[in-house]
């Protein structure tokens, strides 16, 4: 008699959706980050009762040639990586070949497609305990749309931690929100049961940036923010930094990002609140929105199934970077409150 099985495809894929597929916020952000990887402009995000019902995302990206919907749904499927080589430097938001693959166990997704080179747009959907993808015509313009229906309808214990639909949506906006700061050269519009919501648009030049960042953070941030830009060697550090007196309660206006990758990372955090430290009383929170970029290969991000957390090669060395750009323009600032003892 034998003991050990190989699981059928649909409970294996369920499992690893254990690691990223925790809610509709986190299926947003991954069907996004995989629109952002496909080079699209215009993301397009319609919810239905938070995003519990109904989640789709149309992009205008390069597509899914019909002979690889099937493989974009399987696990372990990806166009991102071939070799550990490419895992060293990572230059795209995705690489694992799993989110598609695990969503689709979870919920019934349909993935939409037309390449600008193929005449006709394909539909694919994984079916059963094996996840046999059927694929059929479909009506479409050039890009994606992943539509995900009923989340979580064959897995009940995962189901039971889902929040109302206001929270869920909450953190879908949340999501949304993070990834409109990391690319203001791409168009975002959100909208729930049927109300647009959000709506930026692309950042034709930098001076759109402060009004994106208006958008999102609030008028008043921006009015409270002090501009940095410092590079030094491959290191560069640029965004806004709240000032000292716009000191928050909670951490709900920390953005930070390394190479376009939005991050919730310690080193990060600690560096920043350092350079604060002096300057906010103790139960405050500061407010930043943060671009930090190096060499892809000084950064590991297989780090997190999610990839929230990075690890530095030489993480002392980027800490302290971060640190001292901080502390100097908030010293700066500072200094220049400091009223003149006049000569
Ligand atoms: P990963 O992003 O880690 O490669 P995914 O399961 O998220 O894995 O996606 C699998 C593959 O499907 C991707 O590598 C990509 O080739 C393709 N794909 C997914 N979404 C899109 C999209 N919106 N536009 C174009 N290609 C996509
Ligand atoms: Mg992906």
């Amino acid at each position: 008699m034998s003991n050990i099985e190989i699981l059928p495809a649909r409970l294996a894929n369920q499992i690893a959706a254990g690691e990223v597929v925790e809610r509709p916020a986190s299926v947003i952000k991954e069907l996004i980050e995989n629109s952002l990887d496909a080079g699209a402009t215009k993301i397009t995000i319609e919810v239905e009762k938070g995003g519990i019902k109904k989640l789709r995302i149309s992009d205008n990206g390069k597509g899914i040639v019909k002979d690889e919907l099937t493989l974009a749904l399987s696990r372990h499927a990806t166009s991102k990586i071939k070799d550990l080589k490419d895992l060293e430097g990572i230059a795209s938001l995705g690489f694992r070949g799993e989110a598609l693959a695990s969503i689709s166990s979870v919920s019934r997704l349909t993935l939409t497609s037309k390449p600008k080179e193929q005449d006709t747009a394909w539909q694919a959907s994984a079916e059963g305990r094996d996840m046999k993808v059927s694929v059929q015509p479909a009506a479409h313009p050039d890009g994606t749309t992943i539509e995900v229906n009923d989340l979580f309808f064959n897995t009940p214990a995962r189901r039971k931690f889902l929040r109302t639909e206001k929270t869920e949506f909450n953190h879908i906006d949340e999501i949304i929100r993070r990834i409109a700061l990391a690319r203001f050269d791409v168009a975002f519009t959100l909208s729930h049961n049927g109300k647009m919501v959000r709506q930026y648009r692309i950042a034709r030049d930098k001076t759109y940036y402060d009004k994106r960042v208006g958008l999102v953070c609030g008028q008043r941030f921006l009015e409270h923010a002090i501009k940095v830009d410092c590079q030094h060697g491959d290191l560069h550090l640029w965004g806004w930094l709240g000032k000292p007196s716009f000191v928050r309660n909670q951490n709900d206006l920390c953005y930070s990002y390394v190479n376009g990758r939005m991050m919730r990372d310690k080193l990060i955090n600690h560096a920043i609140r350092q350079a604060y430290a002096d300057l906010l009383p103790l139960e405050g929170y500061p407010a930043f929105v943060l671009f930090l970029t190096l060499d892809h290969r000084e950064v590991d991000v297989n780090v997190h199934p999610a990839k929230h957390e990075v690890r530095f090669h030489q993480g002392r060395y980027v800490h302290d970077f971060i640190y001292s750009v901080c502390q100097r323009a908030l010293q700066e600032q500072t200094e220049l409150l400091v009223p003149e003892t006049g000569e």
